[in-house]
């Protein structure tokens, strides 16, 4: 059996014709190449844990990422002082050891990250590295995925954008996995009224590093979610004068309650309560703990935080000290943007201040409609499934979707075993033959 990458080697280049083919040199189409198992399109814990679950159900894959590494978007595109929200016994990848001993309940960024790469050696999964998907298109002729990748042969870049020598490859799969993210792009409002003249530093929560950088600055945080007050709280910790914009209502939660984690415990009481009960238990603590944070104008949703979370995706956010800092004005709260100004902002309510960077904490977004040419299963609106977990999973003519449940991890590990489950399926009945497969397609209709 194929191993996981090896899948698309050399013999499996096909030499087509009208132009196509010739091995990516001075043919006149992009180079064409036959992969056995299914294309995997990212290379974050949602690629890697679908791959791996495959893996061990003997189907080879090829998984492709633009980025010259694995979890870019964790090493990336995220901050130093990060830790995972959740405990980490929510946060492991199908199949996986746990944790190594001595991790903290909330591991930080580089120990997620090496849990990450030690998952991708143990399960030997190989991403294709600085291989840009482009488009993705089924072609009904041949009962085929067409997926067009840039291809960068720098491993230093960042991806096929970044340099070295680029070319471009055609994969043609059965299957093709979406495993992009939600939150493969920054998501940046859209009325930024003057941006253009502020003269100051600007930058999305995705480029922010560290808070020493801006010591003894003023800075504006926009947004208030759990990337908006963990920036502001490392601002505010490396001597930074921070004020936060709150312009939605937010939910906050304590991130523990008696000592147990109030994910946890959520997730404990829905097995046993309605929803609007664990939301009133929620909220009752959370006024016991935090007080009543609407003084600090962080007015609360007139919903509970897991209804909301049920119907929006929109996650409560989880305190890790960024309240006490609002409380003893640390942390100052400030209304919306009206519009920028030469170094700095117009609040909505006419205040005029200075600041010397503006830093977007205002989410990121899918970015499947820009490549995956298809609009039954994916919304082209905000690229993500149609359809609401725990059918988010399968679309037809052989895409899948993975990590687009809103649920975090336990939302990958669920699609992984889900796609790579229904897979193996039909791998095995191609193996077995054209009648084995067509019975089984026969049985899946029937099924949907
Ligand atoms: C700050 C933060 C903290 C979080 N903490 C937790 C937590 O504690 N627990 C939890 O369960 N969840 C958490 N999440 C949510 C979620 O689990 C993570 O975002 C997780 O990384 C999602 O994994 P993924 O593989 O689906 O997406 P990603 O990790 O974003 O991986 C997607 C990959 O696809 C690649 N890609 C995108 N477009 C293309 C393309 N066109 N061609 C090729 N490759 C492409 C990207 O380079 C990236 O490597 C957190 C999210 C954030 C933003």
């Amino acid at each position: 059996m194929p191993t996981s990458q090896d899948g698309a080697g050399e013999d499996s280049v096909l030499h087509g014709g009208g132009g196509r083919g010739g091995g990516g040199g001075g043919g006149e189409g992009p180079r064409q190449v036959w992969v056995p198992g299914p294309v995997i399109v990212g290379a974050g814990p949602s690629g890697l844990a679908t791959a791996a679950c495959l893996k061990a159900r003997g189907v080879p894959s090829l998984v492709l990422d633009r980025d010259a590494c694995v979890a870019a978007s964790w090493r990336e595109r995220t901050y130093e002082r990060l830790r995972l929200h959740l405990p980490r016994g929510f946060c492991e990848l199908p199949l996986a050891p746990p944790f190594p001993p001595g991790t903290p309940p909330y591991a930080s960024r580089n120990q997620f990250i090496a849990y990450l790469d030690a998952y991708a050696r143990a399960f030997a999964v190989e991403p294709h590295l600085g291989a840009h998907v482009r488009t993705a298109a089924y072609d009904a002729a041949i009962g085929f995925w067409r997926v067009t990748v840039d291809e960068s042969s720098s491993s230093s870049s960042s991806g096929a954008d970044g340099g070295g020598t680029a070319s471009t490859t055609e994969y043609l799969s059965r299957w093709v996995v979406v495993a992009t993210g939600e939150n493969a792009e920054s998501a940046w409002p859209e009325d930024m009224d003057g941006m253009d003249g502020y003269r100051g530093v600007v930058m999305h929560t995705s480029s922010y590093k560290r808070g020493h950088e801006f010591a003894g600055k003023k800075v504006l945080v926009v947004g208030c979610g759990n990337s908006g007050m963990e920036v502001s709280l490392d601002l505010c910790n490396n001597g930074a004068s921070t004020s936060m914009v709150v312009r939605d209502k937010v939910h906050v939660l304590p991130r523990e309650i008696l000592g147990i984690s109030t994910f946890g415990l959520s997730v404990f009481l829905l097995k046993w309560f309605p929803i609007k009960w664990v939301d009133c238990l929620l909220l009752f603590f959370s006024r016991l703990i935090l007080g009543n944070i609407e003084k600090y104008g962080l007015r609360r949703p007139k919903s509970g935080p897991l209804q909301i979370k049920c119907s929006t995706g929109k996650t409560p956010v989880l305190d890790i000290g960024s309240l006490r800092k609002i409380k003893n004005g640390e942390i100052k709260v400030v209304p919306a943007i009206n519009q920028f100004t030469e170094n700095g902002v117009e609040f909505v309510d006419g205040r005029r201040e200075e600041f010397d960077a503006i830093i977007f904490a205002t989410g990121y977004k899918s970015n499947v409609p820009s490549w995956l040419k298809e609009d039954e299963f994916f919304s082209e609106s905000d690229g993500l499934p149609r359809k609401a977990f725990p059918h988010s999973w399968r679309g037809k003519d052989g895409l899948y979707a993975t990590g687009f449940t809103r649920r975090g991890l336990l939302g990958t590990s669920y699609d992984a075993a889900m796609i790579a489950a229904d897979i193996a399926h039909r791998w095995s009945s191609a193996l077995a033959g054209p009648a084995a497969t067509a019975a089984h397609g026969d049985h899946h209709q029937r099924q949907r």
